[in-house]
Order: structure tokens, then C-alpha cells, then sequence
């Protein structure tokens, strides 16, 4: 695979060319939230500038132009995952609405007491709670798939946690705290064997790789656009058209209906059924220029490249004594969660914040993780499309002063 010029990418991120404390930014934190480029900036300025209105409602110019720009963003969206139709996109606020959403929706509708939601012991806060909750209200069984000590999810640990009473499996694509990418394909297959349909987690996949949700035969597939480069506020739930259009909505108002009396309402069918009120317009447009431009640059490319920084960010880490990787698994991708001897996470992180180093430290909101780990928090550098091996070396750097400090 051709790799690119990454100090040219790097120009078309404004944000990056700062220093801090007088050191040159080394952002490393992008599975909390990435940087965005100029033209993700531009699109939605553009938007508000020239052509913003209210979409779908309007007979008039803008409103007509901001409503193709909107919709055009879901065609994006459905053609970033390979998805049949874009009636397939719902956009709402993010992950964390969409698991949310099918938790209520589908799991209030579908699930009964006594059915099983199997979930893995990776799994971000986001696709925990929800599932406790649907617990509480109606009765389900919450049963938690364990990784090994590495952090890798064996098809077999899979295969002995599925029962006749599993319904729904929802599962990460790739952790947040460990980077573990998750054998989806064959977890998707046996799910469906047993009788289950299957709830993913892309926040971390989608800036990292090509996701193709009709090759997975998933049920429903969400991330997040602040993840993938463009704005917070949007985030995509996809689930297949019969599986949407068979849930009920989970917020009534204008938009999402086709007929109002007093006595009753009817609904529209997906994606707009649970798009009441005004969307993000202006996210959904700066979303769709991010994705155009993750496409341009080529996901394979994009791979490539953090894999290759993965790889070296791993083995110059695991040159300074006392530092432990949590999470080495067999398939991984661009995050190194990290511990210290004798540094907590938090110390770790402000310390390297004065060299200019940004990692997130913490739970990373997956405190079972961390119990499982027997850390109360790590220490996270995580890559993307612009960071280059020289921020590497900064990092590592700045991580043999924390030992220089508190070793
Ligand atoms: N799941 C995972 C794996 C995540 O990394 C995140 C973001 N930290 C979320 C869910 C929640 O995403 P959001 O905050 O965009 O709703």
C-alpha cells in the first residue's frame, strides 16, 4: 500500500501547527475525539455563510440547498459502511444516543424477561449502561463475554458464553482502552446461528478502517463523526431497514411523523422516524466533508500508516523500564493504554502535558476493564492519520522524564 505525505496531511489540519508550554503540539489522544481539517472547518462555515436554513420543510433556495447538503451527508455516510440505502443512516447526537436508542426501542419492544444480552468485558461505559437499564425496567439477563489476560476475545470464550436464550449480542468493534479489534465477522455468524441479532460499537473503528456492514451482515452498527475528523453533535446508527422500521420511536415531535390528529399519530418510516425535531444541519454537512476527506486520503493508506506507528510507538515503549502495555492482543489498533511503576496515569499525563504531549489518562470510560486489569486507570496514547514518528519520539521522550521524576 503507497503511504502519503503525512507532513502535507498535517497542513490541512490548522489546529496541529501550535505549540504548548512553547513545545510543539503532539496530539495523542484521538480515540477521545480527533482533530478536524480545513475542509470539514470550511463546509460547515461555508454552510452558515451562503446557504444555512431549516432542511426538509422549506419550498424556498436555502432551505432546498441545505437539505440536499444534509441528505447528501447521509448518502456519504451510507456509502463510508457499505450500507444497501441511506434510509439505513439515522443520524443522531452520536454513539451514545444510538445504543441508547436500540436499548429502549428495540430492547423494550423485542426483549423479555429472561432473555440474554450478552456484552464483552471491554465494553466503553456506552454500551454497558444502557443494557443495566433495560435490565432493571424489564427483566433481561446481562451476561459479560471475558477477554485473556492480553486483551484478545477468543471465538470459543464467544461460543461457550451464546445460549439458546441469547438475544442480542452487543459488542465493540474495537476497544477504546486496549485497541483490541474484535474478531467481528465470526462473532456476527455465530450470533446469528444461535438466534441472536448483533449491536456494534464502531466508535473506534470507524477512523481506523473500512467498514463494510452488508460483508459483516451486522444488524446494527454505530460510531460517532467527532471520532472520524469531523464535528461533535452526529453520530450514525445503522440497522437494517425492517429491523428500523419494525421499532418504535424513542422521541415523538415534528418531523418523524406522517399524519397528527388528537387522537392519535402515525409515523414516518426510517431513517426519519426517530429524527424528531431540527437535526445538525451544519454537523451533518461538515460530518459528510469528513468523510470525504478520510476517503480521499484512502482508509487502506490511513491503516497503514497508524499500524505502522502502532508498531513502533509499542517497541520503543517497551524499552523504558517499569512501563507495562495493557492490552497486547493479536489483532490491535492504534492505541498503546500503558501504566507506569511508581507514576499514576493522572501524574503520567500531566507531566508529559508540559513537553506538549496530549494522552488521555483515566478510565477511559471502561471501569469493568480496568477491574478486570486490576489498574484504576491507564495512561492512553492513541493515533491518527496525521501523527508521525517523531511525535513518537516526543512521547517516549517525555514518558523517560516521568521516570526521570517519579522513578
Ligand atoms: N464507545 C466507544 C468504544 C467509544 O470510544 C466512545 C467514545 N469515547 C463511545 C462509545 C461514546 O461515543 P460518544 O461519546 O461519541 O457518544
Amino acid at each position: 500500500i503507497a503511504s502519503y505525505d503525512v507532513e502535507k496531511v498535517r497542513k490541512d489540519f490548522p489546529i496541529l501547527s501550535q505549540e504548548v508550554y512553547g513545545k510543539p503540539l503532539v496530539y495523542l489522544d484521538n480515540a477521545a475525539s480527533a482533530q478536524k481539517p480545513k475542509v470539514v472547518i470550511d463546509a460547515m462555515c461555508q454552510n452558515m455563510e451562503t446557504y444555512y436554513s431549516n432542511v426538509h420543510r422549506g419550498l424556498h433556495r436555502l432551505s432546498q440547498l441545505s437539505t440536499d447538503a444534509f441528505e447528501a451527508a447521509r448518502e456519504k455516510a451510507a456509502d463510508f459502511i457499505n450500507a444497501e440505502t441511506s434510509d439505513e443512516i439515522v443520524f443522531l447526537r452520536g454513539a451514545t444516543e444510538a445504543i441508547n436508542l436500540v436499548a429502549w426501542s428495540y430492547g423494550r419492544t423485542f426483549l423479555k424477561a429472561g432473555d440474554e444480552v450478552l456484552i464483552s468485558e471491554m465494553e466503553h461505559h456506552a454500551n454497558i449502561v444502557p443494557w443495566q437499564m433495560l435490565r432493571d425496567e424489564t427483566g433481561i439477563e446481562l451476561k459479560v463475554v471475558p477477554i485473556d489476560d492480553d486483551g484478545n476475545l477468543s471465538l470459543e470464550t464467544f461460543s461457550d458464553c451464546l445460549s439458546a436464550k441469547t438475544r442480542l449480542v452487543a459488542i465493540t468493534h474495537i476497544s477504546n482502552a486496549l485497541g483490541t479489534i474484535v474478531p467481528l465477522k465470526d462473532i456476527i455468524r455465530l450470533s446469528h446461528a444461535a438466534g441472536a441479532k448483533v449491536l456494534v460499537d464502531g466508535c473506534q473503528a470507524g477512523p481506523h478502517m473500512k467498514i463494510d456492514v452488508r460483508d459483516l451482515d451486522v444488524d446494527f452498527y454505530c460510531f460517532s463523526s467527532h471520532k472520524v475528523y469531523g464535528p461533535t453533535g452526529i453520530g450514525v446508527l445503522y440497522g437494517k431497514l425492517d429491523l428500523l422500521n419494525a421499532m418504535p420511536p424513542h422521541h415523538g415531535g415534528g418531523e418523524m411523523i406522517d399524519r397528527v390528529t388528537f387522537e392519535m399519530s402515525t409515523y414516518k418510516d426510517a431513517p426519519h422516524r426517530f429524527e424528531p425535531g431540527t437535526p445538525a444541519i451544519i454537523e451533518a454537512i461538515g460530518f459528510g466533508a469528513a468523510i470525504d476527506y478520510v476517503k480521499a486520503l484512502g482508509q487502506d493508506r490511513i491503516s497503514a500508516h497508524e499500524q505502522g506507528l502502532t508498531a513502533y510507538a509499542t517497541e520503543r515503549m517497551l524499552e523504558i523500564e517499569g512501563l507495562r502495555i495493557i492490552g497486547q492482543a493479536q489483532e490491535k489498533a492504534s492505541i498503546v493504554s500503558f501504566v507506569m511503576d511508581n507514576a499514576h496515569a493522572h501524574d503520567i499525563g500531566t507531566i508529559i502535558d508540559r513537553a506538549g504531549v496530549a494522552v488521555r489518562a483515566g478510565h477511559h470510560c471502561a471501569q469493568p476493564l480496568m477491574d478486570r486489569f486490576g489498574v484504576s486507570a491507564t495512561a492512553r496514547a492513541s493515533f491518527g492519520l496525521y501523527n508521525t514518528r517523531a511525535e513518537v519520539d516526543a512521547l517516549v521522550a517525555a514518558l523517560h522524564k516521568v521516570k526521570e521524576l517519579l522513578g
